[in-house]
């Protein structure tokens, strides 16, 4: 097959003669498929039930300071999980709080509180005309609702190779005061799997933003979930907080982890690491918010992995099952949709995402094309602000939850679906 554009109009219509019966034939077949969310496979979950054994009711309850975990106490986290949560960072367990089951709870009590309390003793933002944020594209539909929710008026930042555009984040930070946050997700990015380059952290650590309350949201989310064992095929980042310092901003960043794709979603253990100034402010709201977060998940987490060894050996055995699913996908999308030359997509070597951006114009199509046929897909827009995708034409593949012979099955109907609505567009 020659690439699309360099078909006549009757090649294209005999294409799409051919197409439309392909897709009339998945319509009748009864299939359901999901590639929407990036949730774990139940043989992923399954790797983690040994935790269920690791208490019970004759178990000694105390931390390695001898305090019991049944009982109030330990604000900032246990001693052990501050080190295990260290430890995915790369920071010093000085600069870590641990917080409760999941990240994204603490991204939005971050900006909440900023809100409410303000940053560091500036004005609470609630008290502002108006509150800009620089969101990375194509981006986590997540990070981008709580600001939505927050009413901050969200912008663009394209993604480059190796990061966001920093000429532009450089520029609008230092000219715009609104402006007081950006969302990154410096690894295995979602949905693009880009891993930030070291000028583009140092570039990061060294803003001068026009806001003394800016702050960098770095959600390193996927800081250990490599797909390869061999480590010249892992992405490895420039520690944020140590540059940060380095570059005289210390405050001016907020990093973000869970163990939520490490051991169970929704059941993991999230911690902050950040300057010591911004942890004694932080805490300040935290001891009314809670006497104390859940030590007995905590310490179930650190008796499992009994230390960060034990974390990335059992990082490897996520790899082996989740690499045969990525790799049925892109191996599907380069077999029958790389020659007709009309997509791009990431190969990425950790996450849980492959990007792939279709014919400006198609992707919504493809998406509802797709959803006719018995396939979920993140909705179309969901990776940019507002839902808006200026160019109709990211759409997110989460490869995780399927198995692999579904996930080929489920990349033919997204290929078939794929060439049509670029054929139509093509001939309109
Ligand atoms: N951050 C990113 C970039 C994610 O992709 C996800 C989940 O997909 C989360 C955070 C959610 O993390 P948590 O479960 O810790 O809230």
């Amino acid at each position: 097959m020659a690439g699309y554009n360099t078909l006549s109009k009757e090649q294209l219509n005999e294409e799409l003669v051919k197409l439309k019966e392909e897709y009339a034939k998945i319509l009748e077949s009864d299939i359901s498929l999901d590639m929407s969310r990036g949730k774990p496979g139940e043989d992923q979950l399954n790797l983690s039930m040994g935790m269920m054994n690791v208490l019970d009711g004759n178990s000694d309850y105390k931390t390695t300071v001898g305090f019991d975990c049944r009982n109030y106490g330990l604000l900032d986290g246990i001693p052990e999980a501050k080190q295990m949560m260290a430890d995915i960072m790369e920071v010093s367990p000085e600069n870590v709080i641990v917080f409760g089951n999941a990240s994204l709870n603490i991204m939005y009590d971050t900006v909440s509180r900023s809100f409410t309390h303000g940053v560091l003793g500036e004005t609470p933002w609630c008290k502002l005309d108006k509150v800009k944020w620089l969101c990375p594209v194509p981006g986590y539909d997540r990070h981008f609702s709580i600001t939505e929710f927050f009413g901050v008026e969200m912008i663009n930042v394209p993604m480059n190779e190796d990061g966001p555009d920093m000429d532009m984040v450089e520029k609008l930070v230092s000219e715009d005061e609104a402006i007081k946050g950006i969302w990154c997700v410096p690894k295995y990015a979602n949905p693009t799997g880009v891993a930030y380059s070291d000028e583009v952290v140092r570039r990061f650590a060294a803003l001068k933003p026009a806001a003394k309350d800016f702050r960098i949201f770095w959600d390193n989310a996927y800081a250990i979930h490599h797909l390869y064992e061999d480590e010249s095929k892992q992405e490895k980042i420039l520690n944020i907080l140590e540059e940060c310092e380095k570059a005289g901003n210390p405050d001016m960043v907020y990093e973000f982890a869970s163990t939520s794709k490490v051991s169970f979603p929704g059941s993991g253990v999230a911690a902050m690491a950040t300057s010591k100034a911004n942890i004694a402010f932080i805490k300040k709201q935290m001891g009314i918010q809670t006497i104390g977060y859940d030590k007995i998940n905590q310490l179930r987490h650190v008796k499992f992995f009994k230390d960060f060894d034990g974390v990335k050996a059992h990082m490897m055995k996520h790899a082996a099952l989740l690499r045969p699913k990525f790799d049925a996908v892109l191996s599907m999308l380069d077999k029958e949709l790389k020659d007709a030359e009309i997509a791009a997509w990431t190969k990425p070597q950790g996450g849980y995402f492959i990007s792939l951006d279709v014919m400006e114009g198609c992707a919504k199509k493809v998406v509802s094309m797709c959803k006719d046929a018995g396939m979920i897909l993140t909705g179309a827009g969901a990776t940019y602000p507002y839902g808006k995708d200026p160019k109709d034409s990211n759409i997110r593949i989460a490869p995780s939850y399927a198995t692999p012979e579904d996930l080929v099955k489920a990349s033919k109907i997204l290929i078939v679906c794929t060439k049509i609505a670029t054929i139509e567009k093509m001939l309109e």
